[in-house]
């Protein structure tokens, strides 16, 4: 999608560091990280947000649980553990609009964290 960071970080078009992809996602170090660990994952499709899933997206939003499975390994979290966070819509905090799983990791973490 025109005008998308996210679209063109996968694209090549702006950098980022790339911490794994394969076809249908791209996954890459947070600019701005608030944890020592801190990934996120996205599908290449442009998809708003998890509000705007539609059931064509069924096999996507499946596949990205894995996707985020496969990171939390290449990353080392898989062990310790690791918090996997999707800020949905405007009072989420959502300033991306291109569906994206906050991995965060490497550190004791506390809930609730709203
Ligand atoms: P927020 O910006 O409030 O955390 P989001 O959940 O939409 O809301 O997260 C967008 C995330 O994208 C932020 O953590 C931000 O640091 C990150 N980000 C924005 N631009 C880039 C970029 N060019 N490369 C890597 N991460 C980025």
């Amino acid at each position: 999608m025109e005008d998308c960071i996210f679209c063109k970080i996968v694209a090549g078009e702006i950098p980022s560091t790339k911490v794994w992809e394969d076809d249908d996602f791209f996954a890459f170090k947070d600019i701005n990280p608030v944890a020592p660990v801190h990934v996120l994952v996205i599908p290449k499709k442009h998809i708003q947000s998890i509000a705007a899933l539609t059931p064509d997206d069924a096999d996507v939003a499946g596949k990205m649980l894995f996707a985020i499975q496969k990171v939390a390994q290449v990353m080392g979290l898989d062990k310790d553990g690791f918090r996997v966070v999707f800020n949905t819509g405007e009072k989420a905090g959502q300033t991306v609009h291109h569906m994206h799983a906050h991995i965060l990791g490497g550190k004791e973490m506390a809930w609730p964290g709203v």
